[in-house]
């Protein structure tokens, strides 16, 4: 049978995986990387944010700078 699945294929460019959104401090999906922070000790880490709030917030990825 060929049923019409979609999406399939797992992109391998873009994770685009359930995860944390910094902006609206909750679980999502379809997070980008928006900030890389870079601190040598305590806390920090990657900024993801949500398709909601890429929108709200006017954020771009990181991926999509030039
Ligand atoms: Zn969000």
């Amino acid at each position: 049978m060929t049923g019409g699945a979609s999406h399939e294929k797992a992109s391998t460019t873009v994770p685009s995986a359930f995860g944390w959104c910094a902006w609206h401090k909750g679980h999502a999906e379809d997070l980008r990387l928006i900030q890389i922070h870079e601190q040598g000790s305590g806390a920090g880490g990657n900024l993801f944010a949500c398709g909601p709030c890429r929108q709200a917030h006017h954020l771009v990825p990181l991926a999509d700078r030039p």
